[in-house]
């Protein structure tokens, strides 16, 4: 790019929020690095260069975030079914195909990111080996979220025990620039409640990222209010034989009870966790996860395919919630690509949702949902730390 270029765009994106106008950036220099020089109205800076190839962008924004997926997911063939048939779908290959989620898998997630120019992930490992590469320098920034089921009060303080030595272990492995270690309880009902609370105070007194699937399917909600139904029967079917009660998971089901309430109830929200689908919420869910600073994570394909139902995203921006949109895995998502997760948001969710509101889920947002700092772009910024937005769909 030796010729300076000029993009010229309707909407600005950035930490802020989304500015409407008629805004330009001007890019310049060699080939290899072309560098943003200035940013400011485009009658002004098309007075001052004349010379500028001009290119339009529907929206222009710094690099995305990705802030939920599970990377060594990614050769798991693609699934689309009711939620509690997904669950057990996904218990039935990894027994029939052990060696399927692993690095070779995480490593083809992560090449299909960094196609995408991604600047972060927030990618839940469930494989040390994919952990440890995740931590190392060259990795993708982010969070590497561990998971951990621990579905029995039982077991929790062995189980415990046992996570803070690796966390000690895993921490000294830790490199600047690459993803930094944090903590995915999979969900409140294969997580009992002394790990959840344990972790929430791991999470608070060492710093560590939270992040936990919750009030994801009308199952799930069920389970909670009766401890039966399509969830429970799935969970029986593949180990985890034991009714919710107190010497099981740790709670007792009641009508009053969702599962955002038991979170907040049992102290996990004082974490300020981020909470990945919040599709099956009160009203006072909405109030509590507000109450808390809890960011959220939206996955609209993933919510499609496996008939979980629609974010009630107007509710949370109304209580002022942090939201991000993320993909999910490539299992429940189809794949990994943002511009289609934001795409299906735009089918989705109808009321009033534009393409600058998208953005910034995609990009400060889901920092927000990762605890990084935002991105921003100023004049200094190589080309590629921007985003050129241009949706197949009629932006509003
Ligand atoms: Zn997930």
């Amino acid at each position: 790019m030796n010729r300076p270029t000029l993009i010229r765009t309707p909407r600005w994106v950035d930490g802020h929020g989304t500015r409407r106008g008629d805004f330009a950036v001007l890019v310049e220099g060699p080939g290899e690095s072309p560098t943003v020089t200035a940013i400011d109205q485009w009658a002004a800076l098309a007075a001052r260069c004349h010379r500028a190839t001009v290119m339009r962008s529907d929206a222009v924004a710094p690099r995305l975030v990705n802030a939920h997926t599970h990377l060594d997911l990614s050769s798991y063939p693609r699934m689309m079914t009711s939620f509690p048939e997904f669950l057990a779908a996904m218990v039935v290959h990894r027994r029939s195909h052990p060696q399927a989620r692993g690095l070779p898998a995480a490593r083809d997630g992560m090449r299909v990111l960094r196609d995408q120019h991604v600047a972060a992930v927030g990618d839940v490992v469930a494989r040390e080996a994919v952990l440890l590469a995740a931590l190392t320098a060259g990795a993708l920034p982010g969070v590497a979220y561990w998971e951990v089921i621990c579905a029995h009060q039982s077991a929790s303080a062995a189980a415990l025990a046992q996570l803070k030595a690796r966390l000690r272990h895993w921490r000294q492995v830790q490199q600047p620039g690459a993803a930094v270690l944090g903590l995915a309880p999979q969900s409140p009902y294969l997580v009992c409640r002394d790990m959840l609370q344990a972790l929430a105070r791991l999470s608070l007194s060492d710093g560590l990222p939270l992040q936990i699937h919750v009030a994801e399917s009308p199952a799930e909600l069920e389970f909670f209010r009766t401890g039966s139904g399509a969830l429970a029967e799935v969970l029986s079917s593949i180990g985890f034989a034991h009714p919710p009660g107190p010497g099981t998971l740790g709670f007792e089901p009641h009508a009053g009870l969702t599962p955002i309430r038991y979170l907040a109830e049992i102290g996990f929200l004082d974490a300020s966790p981020t909470l990945v689908h919040c599709v099956n919420v009160s009203d006072d869910d909405i109030q509590l996860i507000a109450r808390h600073r809890c960011p959220v994570v939206t996955c609209p394909r993933s919510n499609a395919n496996l008939a979980c139902g629609v974010f009630p995203w107007k509710k949370f921006v109304e209580a002022g919630v942090s939201i991000a949109l993320a993909t999910d895995s490539s299992v429940s998502a189809h794949s990994l690509d943002l511009g289609s997760e934001l795409t299906a948001a735009f089918e989705r969710y109808n009321d009033g949702f534009d393409l600058g509101l998208g953005i910034e889920w995609l990009t400060s947002g889901a920092s927000r949902a990762l605890r990084r700092p935002i991105e921003v772009i100023q004049p200094g910024c190589r080309l590629d730390a921007l985003t050129l937005v241009n949706l197949r769909v009629e932006p509003s």
